[in-house]
């Protein structure tokens, strides 16, 4: 199977619908983006990458952040994690507040706005958010190996001046006293994790040890257990989609993370570590063209977590 083959004709066939997708507005700085942008990047567990497109080129990761985030709470609280967030799909919009109202304020999943938000209060605990926020960039730039890695100072601003339904999340948690630290402390953080800005190449690399029973092939790091591997793609698989997760399952059947940067990172366990980009998104908040190129892979290379490998 030729990799390179591969991504190169997904790129020729989707060429005709780029720009296919509505980018993401709420957020100012992110309307600026040009919605013809496609990268994507494939990273096998020896190392050997394949790209297409615009795959070396910044974007904001936004709600891919939040694999990282939930891996740094996990090994930070370990299975205590789950008293402040729980682990079912929502089957409701990422930054819903109605289910919150009927759950007392813990959030269904740690993949909605509302969940990662109970996450970043876990990640401050100990520190100042300027700590914090310094803790997840470190974290980033070691499981992608590269420390160039940075936060967009623009984005984050931008999301902080207009993040009201962010706010309106976090506040309403805070009345059941299910975060801990100030609510401005906690968005802080969050908003400056979304606002990672990361290439395709960087995201495959940074998911490798999840495609990797939990330890980075390439740098020789154990990132976490093989269990908390597992476990972490079983979460992107069940909720890394927002309501669209059934939708992504049956379609690409790997686990991923969307954002609303228009970047997916979808795992294929045993094989690589796959980042797409494309800021058109669907009406669940997930990249179409991302999501469609990652179909497209699935099918080519039989990749699924729900079939035996082909002999
Ligand atoms: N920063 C975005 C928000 O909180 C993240 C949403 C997403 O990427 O899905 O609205």
């Amino acid at each position: 199977m030729d990799l390179q083959e591969i991504i190169d004709d997904i790129y020729l066939a989707l060429q005709p619908r780029l720009g296919e997708g509505k980018v993401a507005d709420y957020i100012p700085q992110l309307a600026h983006v040009d919605p013809r942008k496609f990268g994507m990047a494939i990273i096998d567990l020896d190392g050997r990458i394949y790209k297409a497109g615009d795959c070396d080129e910044p974007f904001s990761i936004q709600s891919v952040s939040k694999v990282f985030t939930l891996t740094l709470a996990l090994g930070k609280h370990g299975e205590t994690t789950w008293n402040r967030v729980g682990r079912e799909p929502s089957g409701s919009a990422f930054n819903s507040i109605v289910q919150l109202e009927h759950e007392s304020g813990k959030p269904r999943n740690p993949f909605i706005n509302a969940g990662a938000i109970a996450v970043s209060d876990l990640v401050l605990a100990g520190h100042t958010p300027k700590e914090a926020i310094a803790e997840i960039v470190r974290f980033v730039q070691y499981l992608a190996d590269d420390p160039s890695i940075t936060i967009d100072p623009e984005v984050a601003r931008s999301e902080t001046a207009t993040g009201f339904r962010n706010f309106a999340l976090a506040n309403f948690m805070k009345s059941f006293g299910r975060l801990e630290h100030p609510v401005e402390h906690v968005l802080g953080v969050y908003f400056h994790q979304c606002a990672l800005a990361m290439t395709c190449t960087q995201l495959a690399r940074s998911g490798l040890f999840l495609a990797a029973n939990g330890k980075n092939p390439l740098t020789g790091h154990t990132v976490v257990s093989s269990q908390r591997a597992r476990r972490i793609n079983a979460l992107m698989l069940t909720c890394g989609h927002y309501d669209g997760s059934g939708d992504f399952a049956y379609h690409v059947g790997l686990p991923g993370k969307s954002g609303v940067g228009g970047g997916i990172l979808a795992v294929a366990p045993g094989r690589a570590s796959v980042a797409v980009w494309s800021p058109g998104l669907n009406d669940n908040g997930n990249s179409l063209i991302g999501s469609l190129a990652l179909e497209m892979l699935a099918n080519r290379t039989g990749w699924s977590v729900f079939g035996a490998p082909a002999a």
